[in-house]
């Protein structure tokens, strides 16, 4: 780690402590089938329609249209995913396409696959401060009053602590003892909060480490970007990584048919639904722009 790195210990203290939460999961006492249920819908709702469609296709790339308040509603969901705030989110990712795996790439594997995955995460680089970061590259979000509102005095983090403690909710609402009551909403609490949010963390971490090193590579872009059938399936279609990069603002990351993208296919049902506009599809041009070449 450079010198001029320093810890993020309130970050670190924060990754241990939701891992050790989610860990609770494995105890019997924590399980409930409601829980199970809340815990798969909360990983489409929050990863899916809030990180993989919200911040990333919509906000970033601008892959489609869509009404303004289907817009906001996208951004709170992945607001309440701990990943940053739109804004700063939106800044890292642009940054890592900018200068994707070279030195200036927030988290590319060439400083090592750790590094990529999460280490990136818990040090403070001068060169990566929210304000100068959503200035260079989110000021389009930064005009937006409720994104502008979330930067501020960390009122993202204020929204997602709301999501994570409303499991126990139920305790207030649900009959029987109170331990019973507790019980329940611990199971809630636990896989809807904890266990969702480590999931969805390490999908997204996945596709910044496991598809810049492991997969193959559909067109020879300049960065180490890769397709990854197995992130291609555990983070909805984000994992065919390769084709992202030589297409970023395609709505659709799975080329091909086999390819399969969960969350293109929710966009599709927005299509249809006449809340996706503007849709961009695939360049036709992409095999002639990025020559296919062997994988090394
Ligand atoms: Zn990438
Ligand atoms: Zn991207």
């Amino acid at each position: 780690m450079s010198e001029r790195l320093k810890l993020k210990t309130d970050t670190l203290v924060g990754f241990i402590a939701v891992h050790a939460l989610a860990l609770l999961a494995l105890l019997p006492w924590y399980f409930s089938w409601t829980g199970v249920v809340i815990f798969t819908l909360g990983l489409y709702i929050f990863g899916v329609l809030g990180i993989n469609i919200g911040f990333h296709r919509l906000l970033t790339h601008r892959a489609f249209s869509c009404p303004l308040w289907l817009e906001h509603t996208l951004a709170i969901l992945g607001t309440s995913c701990l990943q940053f705030s739109p804004a700063f989110w939106v800044a890292i990712h642009r940054r890592h396409h900018h200068y994707a795996d070279e030195e200036p790439d927030p988290h590319s594997p060439i400083k090592g696959f750790l590094w990529a995955h999460f280490e990136w995460l818990l040090v403070r680089a001068p060169d990566m401060k929210p304000g100068p970061m959503t200035d260079r590259y989110a000021r389009d979000l930064l005009r937006d009053p409720l994104y502008a509102k979330l930067e501020r005095r960390k009122n993202w983090m204020k929204v997602r602590l709301a999501f994570f403690f409303a499991g126990f909710g139920y305790i207030l609402v649900r009959g029987g003892s109170f331990i019973e009551a507790f019980q329940f909403g611990s199971s809630l609490f636990i896989w809807g909060g904890p266990l969702r949010t480590v999931v969805v963390w390490h999908s997204t971490w996945a596709v910044n480490s496991v598809t810049h090193i492991w997969g193959y590579r559909s067109y020879n872009t300049p960065d180490d970007s890769r397709n990854n059938p197995l992130i291609g399936l555990l983070a909805w279609g984000e994992g065919w990584h390769n084709n992202h990069h030589a297409d970023p603002t395609s709505a659709r990351h799975g080329h091909k048919w086999w390819e399969i993208d969960l969350s293109w296919n929710t966009i599709q049902l927005l299509m249809l639904l006449g809340l996706a506009t503007k849709v961009s599809m695939p360049s036709p041009n992409l095999a002639a722009t990025y020559p296919k070449t062997k994988t090394p």
